[in-house]
């Protein structure tokens, strides 16, 4: 059987790794931001590892021509090996946001922001393969990215993983609630962390913050993002499906009519999810500005199970009907 390029680079990346997390007694996670690193500066960067180890890498990766592979090949199959790492020693916030779901935010990216250059930002970039994916699917457009993430090791595999893909991209390792130091964006894209936050003294900061007790950081993560977009910039979340229901709420709506137009809000199909309260949609926001108007009716989509081709079809057609008449 054929290999793809994807399993070959997978294989490069996975055989590394290995070699790395027993020699330096870390975590394969650990050892595949290494191999990474490695790959983009082409030398093996490690000093104390064994001659023989040095041998092994160094032919692995003389054997590899990155260049020869797509950005697209390299998310996936950095992809693929990112999910075997998580996959061995589980952690509550690793989790990557899936393709399926990167591919349509990407697409309405590609349909909302008709800029031909610009700037997006997710101020939960995780490994970065939600921004990346997003950032391969703007053909022809110029896009430089901006990510922040609260843990170190993500934000390693993000730096890692924008390096191999040559992106462009600002990372920063902090909390994403505290002041940021960074340009307004013109997009942000996000999959939301959606919990209690537990520093009640810096969600006092917000408008969003709960009365009694802890703050949603969804919540507070949204209003975060909207003060770091430029007016009439937009804004993609992928959100909890009860986000409109919870006792906080009607503070959240209040918040967006007085600052944003909903433009759409998508339902992602139930198949994606293990349980009915893990569902997600996407979320669709305009910043207001001056001279703008709120779209004749907010978009509302329930998505199809994505292996249905003819359906997804005839959605992604109300879609683009939708956009014509309202943008
Ligand atoms: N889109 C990411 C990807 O493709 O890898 C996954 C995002 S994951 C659902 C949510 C992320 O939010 C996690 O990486 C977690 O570390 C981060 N996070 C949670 N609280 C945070 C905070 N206060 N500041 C910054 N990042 C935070």
């Amino acid at each position: 059987m054929k290999i793809t390029p994807v399993e070959d680079l997978f294989t490069v990346f996975n055989q590394t790794a290995a070699l790395l997390q027993e020699e330096l007694g870390i975590s394969f996670l650990e050892a595949l931001a290494e191999t990474g690193e490695n790959i983009f500066q082409q030398s093996v960067l490690q000093e104390e590892i064994s001659e023989l180890t040095l041998r092994r890498l160094r032919k692995s990766y003389q054997a590899l021509n990155i260049q020869d592979y797509t950005v697209e090949e390299i998310r996936k199959s950095f992809q693929l090996a990112i999910l075997k790492g998580m996959k061995e020693s589980v952690q509550p916030n690793h989790q990557m946001t899936p393709d399926s779901i990167g591919l349509l935010i990407g697409y309405l990216v590609n349909k909302f922001v008709t800029k031909s250059s610009f700037l997006l930002f997710d101020p939960a970039v995780g490994t970065g393969n939600l921004l990346t994916t997003v950032m391969n699917q703007q053909a022809g457009k110029n896009v430089e990215g901006i990510g922040i993430d609260i843990d170190d090791l993500l934000i390693k595999l993000a730096y890692v993983n924008a390096n191999l893909q040559q992106h462009p991209i600002q990372l920063f390792n902090q909390d994403s609630l505290e002041p940021l130091f960074i340009e307004l964006a013109d997009a942000v894209v996000s999959d939301l962390p959606v919990g209690y936050y537990p520093n009640d003294v810096r969600a006092a900061d917000y408008h969003l913050k709960a009365d009694k007790g802890h703050s949603y950081a969804h919540h507070l993560f949204i209003e975060q993002s909207m003060k770091y977009t430029k007016a009439g910039g937009y804004l993609f979340f992928l959100i909890p499906n009860g986000l409109f229901e919870s006792v906080e709420a009607p503070k959240l709506h209040q918040y967006l009519q007085d600052h944003a137009y909903i433009q759409a809000i998508l339902q992602l199909p139930m198949t994606m999810f293990r349980h009915e309260n893990a569902a997600k949609s996407i979320l669709i926001l305009q910043k207001k500005e001056e001279g703008l108007k709120a779209p004749k009716q907010v978009l509302l989509v329930n998505l199809p199970s994505l292996s249905k081709g003819t359906a997804v079809e005839s959605v992604l057609q109300k879609i683009d009907g939708w956009i014509a008449e309202n943008k």
